[in-house]
């Protein structure tokens, strides 16, 4: 058997009259940029969250660099994020003119550990970034309250984390503003580049707009870029949301013949999911014995797997010269060399599941 790690054809297809309708809309009304297709995504999309502002733009790398640009990052500003996530999230940050601070996740859940934040406040300090990594929140109760008390704004990242909620609550209404991606492989994924922001704040939220789309249109306030969604990654978009819920309860049911199928393998730790925390599965991260030595047996067998990622953001070259060493980030450190991420998709079959974990347990009975 031949496992695909995600298969967006599948999906497609599932949806194809629709894809295909509305993206010949867009082409009769060649409405590819800033057309009535954008609008209604943003409220769409806005109304889904449940928030009051949705500010689109090209990608989520985008979306974190005009969020931070909109709170009004200086030079000098230090922002705290987590030590385990994609780059975008820390090198908006330099981008914006500020300056990373990582702090280490919690060992069990890969987000930001609440009872680290405190110790890398200084008195730059203006922000934090929080990731709901992998599609589990991060502990956005005592986030929220270490922001209060030191008056520090939060961004939270939700590229992984589509519909996913802390106590109820989803991710993307707990910050000052969120940023979300709909690269294809996300959750919700358009069939290109395409990102948002969310937030609360009306003035925010027009800042941030005008920001985008080159300071204002005909009559410029300030220099801004170019980062736009286009007509018909809006149009693609909005007719996947519809579906998203559906989508993601796929991924829980993927997750739970996982969780029950490689249960009790010793050497294999499924994914962990805190107290109060509903995890979406962007991606479905185990940590195991052998790392290197399972993902080679499981690619030898048809099984493609992924690290997400090889290394902790501080151990990248691209960090050296904040000079950090393993113990600084001891959870984000022990999880690099364990962690591997298996195929998971709303269209994949317990068939293709029962196969993949199958091969796990073959890998570690036949060669211990
Ligand atoms: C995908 C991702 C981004 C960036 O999104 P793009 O749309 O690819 O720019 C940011 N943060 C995290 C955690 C991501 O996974």
């Amino acid at each position: 058997m031949k496992i695909p790690f995600v298969d967006l054809h599948a999906q497609y297809l599932s949806i194809k009259t629709e894809i295909d309708t509305a993206i010949a809309g867009v082409i009769a009304e060649s409405s590819f940029i800033r057309g009535h297709q954008v609008d209604q995504f943003e409220q769409e999309f806005a109304a889904v969250v449940g928030v009051k502002n949705c500010v689109s733009c090209a990608n989520g790398t985008d979306a974190l660099y005009i969020a931070m640009r909109g709170l009004g990052v200086k030079p000098d500003d230090e922002i705290i994020t987590t030590a385990h996530s994609w780059i975008s999230t820390s090198e908006t940050i330099t981008q914006a003119g500020g300056k990373v601070v990582f702090c280490d996740t919690d060992v069990e859940t890969f987000t930001i550990d609440p009872e680290r934040i405190e110790a890398a406040i200084t008195p730059r300090t203006v922000g934090i970034i929080p990731v709901h990594l992998y599609g589990q929140p991060a502990a956005m109760d005592p986030i929220m309250a270490i922001a209060a008390k030191h008056k520090l704004w939060v961004i939270e990242d939700c590229a992984q984390a589509h519909l996913a909620e802390f106590k109820g609550r989803q991710v993307g209404t707990w910050g000052n503003a969120a940023t979300f991606s709909f690269y294809p492989g996300k959750n919700l994924g358009a069939m290109g580049d395409a990102g948002c922001l969310v937030t609360g704040d009306d003035q925010l939220a027009a800042w941030c707009a005008m920001y985008a789309r080159h300071g204002g249109k005909g009559d410029h306030q300030i220099e801004g870029i170019n980062s736009r969604l286009d007509g018909l990654q809006a149009a693609i978009l909005s007719v996947k949301l519809p579906h998203l819920r559906k989508w993601t309860e796929e991924r829980r049911r993927v997750a739970a013949l996982y969780d029950s199928a490689l249960a009790d393998i010793p050497q294999v730790r499924t994914p962990q999911v805190a107290e109060g925390r509903t995890h979406v599965y962007h991606l479905y991260v185990i940590r195991c014995d052998r790392r290197d030595e399972l993902k080679s047996h499981l690619a030898s067998h048809g099984v493609p797997t992924v690290l997400n990622y090889p290394k902790a953001l501080p151990f990248y070259p691209a960090y050296d010269y904040l000079g950090h060493k393993p113990g600084d980030f001891p959870h984000a450190f022990a999880n690099q060399s364990r962690i591997l991420s298996l195929p998971i998709y709303p269209e994949m079959s317990e068939e293709q599941i029962d196969y993949v974990a199958q091969k796990i347990r073959n890998f570690y009975s036949t060669t211990e």
